[in-house]
């Protein structure tokens, strides 16, 4: 890579920024409880969807004691169509060590963040940078693309190695302000060196030293190895209705969505009369078996083909492996992942 290039980011970057940085909740009060929450809702969500959440979670659970201490059914609750609940767990788990180990206070050290549960060299950096000042770079999949085009590098960023030669260039050029600086490469990376089509250089500080601009490669860079093909999984779902309430169940604790709820299901597409088969092994007796509907779920490494019966039941002998609820109880009590959200009428 080269450092000359890089050495010329920070000035038209930090200019740009300091007159165009967005008004983000957790910008506007950076201490970092919220850095930390925020990057990790931010994790493979767009900021627009974050906002929401990131309210009514710092609402909830203002402080770490209130997070280290919340019921695993009301955090999971708060993260409900987030996604990725592991990293909900994880925050629990990451505040419990902050009250044993740190007296309820994040540890201003990079390793030390690195350490705790669910935080990564990104996060790490993020919240080490943002929230205490400290000089490291936050590199995640927006900062690689922008410095990949600055620098006009065609290495392959999926590539562990190259993300950790990128943090070490830009260890060697942070500012004073790297609190300002890392956050205005995200920003870039969001508003103006967008990842779905082409990258808008007109209004680019960096359009005057970018070498994928001057070359007219923008929309080849960053180069990503091909991700493996997802694995597809095909489920047979029930929405099993009885009186004013339906059946949910808690999945395995292995696995995705590990914990959650769920709607009963079969990891196979069945025939109508194996649905009828496999309801009676459950002792319900079925009033109407309606016809399905069919919904597809994608997550990082595997896709789910998800086929729905409705069945109204009158009857359901001695089942003690569900758990009968209202849709009330389960807007407000149950968290359903969005997998199984979509089917429901
Ligand atoms: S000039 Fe274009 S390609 Fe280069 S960093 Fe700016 S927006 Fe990205």
């Amino acid at each position: 890579m080269n450092q000359n290039s890089l050495n010329q980011i920070p000035q038209p970057l930090l200019a740009w920024y300091y007159q165009n940085a967005r008004t983000l909740p957790w910008r506007d009060n950076p201490m970092p409880y919220y850095v930390w929450i925020s990057e990790i809702m931010l994790q493979q969500t767009r900021v627009e969807a974050v906002k929401p959440y990131f309210q009514r979670f710092i609402e909830s659970l203002p402080d770490i004691q209130s997070l280290a201490t919340v019921d695993d059914e009301k955090l999971m609750k708060l993260w409900e169509g987030l996604g990725y609940y592991n990293r909900a767990r994880n925050l629990k788990k990451a505040a419990q060590i902050v009250m044993e180990q740190y007296n309820g206070e994040l540890p201003a050290d990079y390793e030390e963040l690195c350490s705790l549960p669910g935080i990564g060299p990104y996060t790490a950096g993020a919240v080490a940078s943002i929230a205490f000042h400290i000089s490291v770079p936050a590199v995640d999949g927006n900062v690689l693309r922008v410095i990949s085009r600055v620098l006009g590098s065609k290495q392959n960023i999926s590539d562990l190695k190259v993300k950790r030669e990128m943090e070490q260039q830009l260890l060697a050029v942070l500012p004073d302000d790297v609190s300002s600086f890392n956050q205005a490469l995200m920003e870039l990376g969001a508003v103006i060196c967008i990842p779905n089509g082409a990258p808008k250089c007109a209004e680019c500080p960096l359009n005057h030293i970018c070498i994928a601009h001057k070359k007219g490669i923008e929309l080849e860079i960053p180069v990503k190895l091909k991700k493996k093909a997802s694995k597809v999984e095909s489920l047979t779902v029930f929405i099993v209705k009885y009186q004013d309430k339906i059946a949910i169940q808690k999945r395995t604790q292995k696995g995705v969505l590990n914990d959650m709820w769920q709607l009963p299901n079969c990891s196979e597409i069945l025939s109508t009369k194996q649905v009828e088969q496999q309801i009676k092994e459950w002792g319900i007796v079925p009033l109407s078996i309606r016809s399905k509907t069919k919904a597809k779920h994608i997550f990082t490494h595997i896709e789910w083909h998800m086929t729905a019966y409705f069945i109204e039941t009158y009857q359901v002998d001695n089942n003690t492996q569900f758990e009968w609820v209202s849709v009330e109880e389960l807007e407000n009590e149950y968290a359903l992942p969005t997998a199984f959200k979509k089917l429901l009428p």
